[in-house]
């Protein structure tokens, strides 16, 4: 039975919140509903908390949250899916027609319509999205970790950007990854598939130990801005997954010649980089920045998540119901969790 009702959860100001009961949606042409199994609380989703809004994602009052995973329980004639229908949800629709999608750059499509709204009891997926970013959930995937698949395509993404612009096999580089967030240990984990050395440079010690168990070879203690053991090296891959100004230097100053850096996190706006023009030049290194993530990304996300899901799931430290959405928030602005699962609907 589908109640009449249902709970949603809307940024309304910067670190404010609100659960709003509203009438259940009801699907139109080529739309779904899905009851949500489970969603993921997210380094963006703090951010956005905190500033009140996202550039490019949303404007206030908003609906809140874009990792999702859920059930379908009601599906337009026109859907592809249909009822009982697993699925999870991506958070973007690309065009298909412009420059960049033919391009094979849906993540920077002229038109890319963004999804949130994943914190809620039941969800209702526009047609474009039903049409191009919705995949079944992989058998026997639990939920919390399906939900993932989001900011694993990210990472994904970002590998495959790295490893494009780097021109000898990745098993004979090395990789530094700065900032062992959600976001950094799957970095970690996907780097160590190809067989590069990955270091990883975080200043919470659990955080460390958990990037071991993600495949870093070396751990060190210490914040992206300030002086440590790794100042004087240099590495062939360098990525920032602190989304910080000092993130992003120390991915450039510690690039080894030939490298490629990833400028991954996403910096307040007006935040600038200092680049010595020099060793760019000479040393031939690239400065890519990484943004979202390609369908073909979510796909992959999906199968990695489906091939390793004890791993990914050492990242959801806490599982919360939906009204306990603000406590999911400080436990991952205080450091407390890696990731906070909500789950509306718990068993
Ligand atoms: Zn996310
Ligand atoms: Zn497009």
């Amino acid at each position: 039975m589908i109640p009449k009702h249902q709970n949603q959860a809307f940024l309304t100001g910067p670190g404010s919140l609100e659960l709003r009961q509203l009438p259940m949606p009801e699907p139109g042409p080529g739309e779904l509903l899905i009851r949500v199994d489970a969603a993921t609380t997210c380094g963006t989703d703090v951010k956005v908390f905190r500033r009140g809004g996202h550039p490019t994602m949303l404007t206030l009052p908003a609906p809140f949250g874009h990792e999702v995973t859920g059930t379908v329980v009601r599906a337009d004639a026109g859907a592809a899916q249909t009822e009982g229908d697993t699925v999870v949800v991506g958070n973007s629709a690309a065009c298909g027609r412009c420059q960049p999608c033919r391009h094979k750059r849906e993540n920077l499509c002229r038109d890319l319509v963004y999804l949130n709204g994943a914190f809620a009891d039941y969800m209702l997926i526009p047609a474009v999205v039903a049409e191009r970013s919705v995949h079944p959930r992989p058998p026997g995937l639990e939920p919390v970790i399906a939900a993932l698949a989001e900011p694993l395509a990210c990472a994904v993404h970002c590998l495959e950007r790295s490893l494009a612009g780097w021109s000898g096999p990745p098993t004979e580089a090395r990789a530094l990854i700065i900032g062992c967030g959600p976001l950094g240990l799957m970095l970690t984990d996907l780097f160590r598939s190809v067989r590069t050395r990955v270091s990883v440079l975080d200043p919470h010690p659990h955080r460390l130990a958990v990037a071991e168990t993600f495949g870093a070879a070396e751990t060190h203690r210490g914040r992206a801005g300030e002086g440590d053991d790794l100042a004087e090296e240099r590495f062939d891959f360098t990525v920032d997954a602190t989304g910080s100004p000092a993130g992003w230097q120390r991915a450039v100053s510690c690039l080894a010649p030939g490298g490629v850096a990833a400028l991954f996190g996403g910096c307040r706006p007006g935040a600038t980089l200092k680049i010595d023009a020099e060793r760019v030049h000479y040393q031939e290194q690239t400065l890519l920045g990484v943004y979202h993530y390609r369908p073909a990304s979510f796909r992959a996300a999906l199968d990695r998540l489906w091939s390793a899901p004890e791993r990914y799931g050492r990242l959801i430290e806490r599982e919360l119901p939906l009204d306990r959405l603000t406590d999911a928030l400080d436990l991952m602005i205080s450091r407390r969790a890696l990731k906070v699962a909500i789950r509306p609907h718990p068993d």
